[in-house]
């Protein structure tokens, strides 16, 4: 254990990134500058593996007292869509991080375009007409070299024509693509004379719209960006590794040895248990219908987390406590859940709602009658203070706190006369009840020991068990919306099984009918609760004061490590 002195905050140990930065500052990388970006590609919303590479591109910047700038990588028109970029920013605003300045590497589609014509009249960029599928047959294995392109060695002045032709729309799309020239028998395979430049005019750009008939592929626009805007550590996912020397060489093709250039290093991704985390597959689920759109609360998206009930701390501290590696794994949802619930714990305010109503009648109770009890909300927090709740004669309980036959060891209400606690109301004993036809209970009846109000001294006598009620008359009729994991297996993608029969066919149950307390009237769409004894839900974003709707973000306890014992 670290012992700390009490106005310290205990040190956390340096992470392999933070590490690596200040042995750079030790050093005087750069002047001892600290630039990094966080540079998404706008063809999908965010979810919480963009969160993890966020939190230190935001968080590197920040601890070290340098800048992080947002820089959308849109090189792909077929693909990106202003829409995603419109709710990229608001999700890493709602994360609480600030960008210093927004760029975009469609900002260098002209240096971009100047590089590619430096590299062919060099000799390092050719223009070739194969298609795309017999340049991927050409590139060979990892232990067998590829096979070079008829076009590699065309004239220079050739490739320099083609290509300006290219972008002037001389051609149809797919018909070539430009090349760097570099080694189609290398080590790394993406030095295969990778493809730099391809032809795409059937969808206007978001931003340049159709000034441009060629875009730069991502290895060859990434790197370059990060290198133009003076990013002094960039900072992905392993998965980059590999690309990290091709960006390397593209640099230094234009650019003297020991001058500047960005320093990429990668940590591991990642992935959570019972969910997906790539854009492709999130944007098939919202395609297929598989669930109700990006913001659907069983998604990993940071709106669909948010809609779920997610706060950014509760977000911020799990991508914290899980830290950064260069080992690929698998985090277990429960980390997550466990940490919205410590977020919610204090902040929360715990409210009654019955699911499943049935009638309780306090017999000796005066009709027409009610009182004002009060409440608190909140007994984790001194702060939050109480509240008012209207009782009265005729209340709704939860029908599994009421059991005809029970055995011994049920503490709620049947008719043996066991005393129960209503919370912070009386102490009452049920008398009876009432069936229909069907014999299903209707009515259950009991009475009050007016003795017994709880914040009086007859309030201390110790029962049992305390069961939640809502006044008839005052209560507001919720939908509710029981959200469970995604999926029912932990690795959806490592199963043999066709992705669809994997969704767990109880992720999302939808309860009508639900009575909550009069006090959730003008609850703002997103703020939390803790409904007692039975989870914390958060106000739908399309609640309305009409027809309120709350969602289910986490059960009180873990419930699926029973599950799964
Ligand atoms: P996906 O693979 O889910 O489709 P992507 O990598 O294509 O996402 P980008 O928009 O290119 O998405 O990613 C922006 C940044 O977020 C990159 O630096 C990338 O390394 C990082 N990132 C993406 N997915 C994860 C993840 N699961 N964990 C950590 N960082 C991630
Ligand atoms: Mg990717």
């Amino acid at each position: 254990m670290t012992i700390t002195n009490e106005n310290e905050t205990p040190k956390k140990n340096l992470n392999f990134i933070e590490q690596m930065v200040e042995n750079d500052l030790k050093e005087g990388l750069n002047g001892g500058r600290i630039q990094t970006r966080f540079p998404p590609e706008p063809n999908g919303h965010l979810h919480i593996g963009h969160v993890k590479a966020i939190c230190i591109d935001f968080g590197i910047a920040e601890k070290y007292n340098g800048i992080c700038n947002l820089r959308f990588d849109d090189t792909n028109p077929v693909k990106e869509d202003v829409e995603y970029v419109d709710s990229i920013k608001s999700d890493i605003q709602w994360l609480g991080f600030h960008w210093e300045n927004l760029y975009y590497a469609s900002d260098y589609f002209q240096q971009l375009y100047d590089l590619a014509i430096f590299f062919i009249k060099e000799g390092k960029a050719y223009v070739d007409e194969q298609s795309a599928e017999t340049i991927a047959q050409q590139k060979g294995t990892p232990t067998t070299p590829g096979t070079e392109s008829p076009f590699r060695n065309r004239p220079i002045s050739e490739s320099l024509d083609l290509f300006e032709r290219m972008n002037k729309g001389d051609f149809a799309d797919g018909s070539m693509v430009l090349r760097a020239k570099i080694d189609m028998a290398h080590s790394n395979m993406h030095f295969r004379d990778p493809i730099i430049y391809r032809i795409i005019t059937t969808h206007p750009h978001h931003r340049t719209g159709t000034k441009w008939k060629v875009y730069p592929m991502y290895d060859f626009a990434h790197g370059q960006s990060d290198y133009f805007e003076g990013v002094t550590h960039s900072l992905c996912t392993l998965e980059f590794e590999v690309h990290r020397p091709l960006y390397d060489w593209f640099i230094d093709q234009f650019v003297e040895e020991g001058a500047y250039r960005p320093k990429q290093r990668e940590f591991n991704r990642l992935n959570i248990t019972y969910t997906v985390m790539s854009k492709r597959k999130l944007l098939q689920l919202v395609e297929e219908g598989l669930v109700n759109g990006w913001d659907d609360p069983r998604m990993p998206t940071v709106c669909g987390l948010r809609r779920r009930g997610y706060t950014a701390t509760s977000i911020r501290n799990f991508i914290d406590s899980i830290g950064y590696t260069k080992v690929e794994g698998m985090i277990d949802v429960s980390l997550l859940e466990h940490a919205i619930r410590e977020d919610l714990k204090p902040k929360a305010d715990r409210v009654c709602a019955i699911f499943d109503p049935i009638k309780l009648i306090i017999t000796n109770y005066p009709e027409n009658a009610t009182e004002i009890l009060i409440t608190e909300n909140n007994p984790e927090n001194e702060k939050s203070g109480t509240r008012e709740m209207p009782f009265g004669r005729e209340l709704y309980i939860e029908r599994s706190d009421f059991m005809e036959d029970a055995p011994k060891n049920f503490f709620r209400l049947t008719p043996n006369g066991r005393e129960v606690r209503l919370k912070s109301a009386y102490i009452v004993q049920c008398t009876g009840f009432k069936k229909d036809a069907d014999g299903n209970v209707t009515e259950v009846y009991c009475t009050y020991d007016p003795t017994t109000k709880s914040g009086t001294e007859g309030g201390n006598k110790k029962v049992k068990s305390t069961i939640n009620w809502v006044n008839i008359h005052s209560c507001i009729d919720a939908e509710v919306r029981l959200y469970d994991r995604l999926f029912s297996v932990e690795d959806p993608l490592a199963s043999e099984k066709d992705f669809h029969e994997l969704i767990n066919p109880e992720s999302l149950k939808i309860l009508q009918g639900c009575k909550v307390e009069a006090s959730l009237k003008d609850a703002k769409p997103l703020s939390n609760f803790q409904f007692l004894k039975i989870g914390y839900f958060t106000v739908d974003e399309e609640s309305t004061k009409d027809h309120l709707i709350f969602n289910r973000t986490v059960s009180l306890k873990d419930t699926w490590a029973k599950k799964t014992e």
